[in-house]
């Protein structure tokens, strides 16, 4: 491995990606900058701990999470000010993605302090890096909003977006989110699942959105482990053929065939969501 440049500076804020799974991801030169900080600050302490035992580290550690981070960014922010070097860290991952640190790091700024990224893993780039799905643009939405009506208004808010779409979700939702993906984007829509990435029982589920609703359904082991979804984005020749011809379709195919039949063939040959068209069919007829 070559030299590792981290020194540390007094006064400096590092902001250090730590493994989301495998320790082995740990950069020396993340490693290097944690042995060095006069202190840490750590979402969980104890979670922390381990990770730093395993790199024979020893520093006074601080809990910043969301609860107490606007009590708490002040504090730091001193620290730094009288010269003090301050690393923080998340549970896993990059600091301040789906994590805290947003109101230290906007603070230490503001007062002129110097923040420094010590980059490494990510689930939204791991999981992009190997789906298979276009990464030229993509839109990270975050985790979606847990109640079903305001999941399914987000949703449907992102229905026609063209990049490629990547959530976070837990596992106690995983199946229903991926269902209301289907409903409202379209069974035929291309969706990728990252489960357990870099860990023992890494996993990926891809294919049509109905599909992977049933593979998950399979799977009596879905609700465990952690998740990144993602969609792959609405085609515009699709999306502007289908809406406007999945009318024509239904009205040919309701000539001859039960409603529920009509909606479930215009949905598998346009993508759009069966439920969607079954209303249009009732409609229609
Ligand atoms: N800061 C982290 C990062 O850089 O990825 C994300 C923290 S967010 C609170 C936790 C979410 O990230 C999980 O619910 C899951 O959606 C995703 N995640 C984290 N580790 C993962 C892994 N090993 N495999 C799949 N998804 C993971």
């Amino acid at each position: 491995m070559p030299p590792s440049t981290a020194s540390t500076q007094c006064g400096t804020l590092y902001i250090v990606a730590t493994p989301i799974g495998n320790l082995g991801d740990i950069s020396q030169r993340a490693a290097d900058v944690l042995g060095r900080v006069d202190c840490i600050a750590a979402e969980d302490t104890r979670h922390s701990q381990r990770l730093l035992q395993a790199l024979g580290i020893q520093k006074p550690l601080f809990a910043l999470h969301e609860h107490n981070e606007r009590e708490r960014f002040g504090q730091l922010v001193d620290r730094l000010s009288a010269g003090e070097s301050i690393a923080l860290i998340s549970d896993a991952g990059t600091p301040l993605i789906s994590d805290p640190g947003f109101v230290l790091v906007r603070a230490a700024r503001e007062r002129g302090l110097t923040v420094t990224p010590v980059p490494g893993p990510c689930a939204i780039t791991t999981a992009l890096s190997a789906a298979g799905l276009p990464t030229d643009r993509f839109t990270f939405e975050g985790f979606l909003p847990a109640k079903r009506k305001a999941r399914a208004d987000a949703l449907t808010s992102l229905k026609k977006e063209m990049r490629t779409l990547v959530f976070y979700e837990a596992p106690h939702r995983i199946r229903e989110t991926i269902d209301e993906i289907a409903s409202v984007m379209g069974e035929e829509r291309e969706v990728v699942l990252a489960r357990e990435l870099t860990k023992a029982f890494e996993t990926f589920y891809s294919g049509p959105a109905g599909r992977v609703a049933e593979m998950l359904a399979e799977d009596s082991y879905s609700e465990r482990g952690e998740y990144v979804v993602m969609v792959a984005g609405a085609s515009a020749a699709v999306e502007d053929a289908t809406t406007v011809d999945a009318d024509r379709m239904l009205e040919v195919l309701l000539a001859e065939l039960p409603v529920k039949v009509a909606a479930k063939m215009t949905a598998e040959i346009t993508g759009l969501s069966r439920n969607e068209l079954y209303q249009r069919a009732l409609a229609l007829k």
